[in-house]
């Protein structure tokens, strides 16, 4: 039977009445009761199971999700204030052998549908009672998975995302985060309806990003950077860089010039991200006095921030989505509910 979750209006429309379309629509993503009376005959809702929970010191809670075909995926809420963020995956594993993250380790599995990454948001959403009108809800692809190789469920998920008629996200509140595939770039750039960019740099030189982002062969930086300088901002919109700090590798002041020289001009903030440790990644967490001493450098020319590090205690921080049991242990199969 076919699910509900992951369909918009448009699709609903080919199948209902207009009237009912709009009903269905409704109940699915505005109401969001999940109540089966509301069904109609021959749909599932498609909604995913909560495989595991697991809650930090820090107020983040991170989700193992089950999927349909048993697979599961990781999603992290993250509260602080009047914000909340929801970090979604696009893909089960991830295909592109970044030397500093733990979910290449797993490779990849498959994509997710748009059914699945919107099905995240909405479980999210009711365990923590969120509505995007009366708090400010950011959602971020920095999960499992490169979104920008799932593309067409990417893009999907986000006009379900931000329908006005349903979940009512603001279009600039969505983010998706890329190793730097250039095309896929230019194809996000085309779209009418699409989340904001952020490019993951984590490299100050195409020799160093090589050694990191062995994407880099493919993709070079040089060209990454001019693509990014040819994207098709809509007004008030930057690019976000995000820049992974290992410790003694791109961490020199030096690194933080070529930096600001890479970026000179372009309409972007950079957030630094120190490096979260994992079993079997062969790098090491900067001190606080080169990130400070890096921050301070871009900051004269572009804002810069550092990003804290959450839901460290739970393995819910950045590039540590692979399967993480409490203990730190890489596992395969991590299934309590
Ligand atoms: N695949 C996409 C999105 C998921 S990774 C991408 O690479 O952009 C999300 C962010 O986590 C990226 O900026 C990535 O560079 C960062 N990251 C990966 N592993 C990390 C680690 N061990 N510590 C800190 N950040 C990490
Ligand atoms: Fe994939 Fe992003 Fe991890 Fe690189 S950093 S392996 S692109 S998830």
């Amino acid at each position: 039977m076919p699910d509900l979750i992951g369909l918009e209006l448009s699709d609903l429309e080919t199948a209902f009445s207009k009237f009912h379309a709009r009903r269905i629509f409704k109940f699915v993503y505005a109401e969001r009761s999940g109540d089966p009376a509301n069904l109609p005959p021959g749909y599932t809702l498609g909604a995913l199971t909560e495989a595991a929970r697991y809650t930090s010191t820090d107020g983040t809670v991170r989700y193992l999700m089950q999927l349909e075909d048993g697979k599961t995926v990781e999603t992290v809420f993250m509260t602080e204030g009047s914000r909340d963020t929801i970090c979604i995956s696009s893909q089960v594993g991830c295909p592109v052998d970044c030397k500093f993250c733990l979910t290449a380790l797993m490779g990849l599995e498959r994509n997710l549908t748009a059914g699945e990454i919107v099905g995240q948001v909405l479980h999210v959403m009711q365990r923590h009672n969120l509505a995007p009108k009366n708090r400010t809800m950011n959602i971020v692809m920095m999960g499992q998975g490169e979104p920008l190789m799932n593309l067409d469920n990417v893009l999907k998920a986000t006009r379900i995302l931000i329908d006005q008629r349903g979940i009512g996200m603001g279009e600039r509140r969505i983010c998706l985060s890329t190793s730097g595939l250039i095309p896929k770039i230019e194809e996000l750039g085309q779209a009418a309806i699409r989340p904001r960019l952020a490019i993951s740099l984590n490299a100050s030189s195409e020799e160093q990003r090589r050694q990191i982002m062995p994407i880099t062969k493919k993709w070079h930086l040089a060209d990454l950077i001019e693509t990014c300088r040819q994207f098709p901002l809509k007004p008030k919109e930057n690019i976000f860089f995000e820049y992974v700090v290992l410790g003694g590798v791109n961490d020199s002041d030096e690194d933080a010039h070529r930096v600001v020289q890479l970026l000179q001009g372009l309409d972007c903030k950079v957030n630094l991200i120190p490096l979260n440790p994992g079993p079997g990644i062969p790098f090491v967490t900067p001190s606080d006095e080169r990130v400070n001493s890096f921050q301070r450098i871009i900051m004269k020319s572009i804002p810069c921030y550092v990003r804290k590090p959450r839901g460290r205690d739970i393995y819910a921080a950045c590039g540590q989505l692979n399967r993480m049991n409490q203990t730190g242990d890489l596992v395969t199969i991590e299934v309590t509910a």
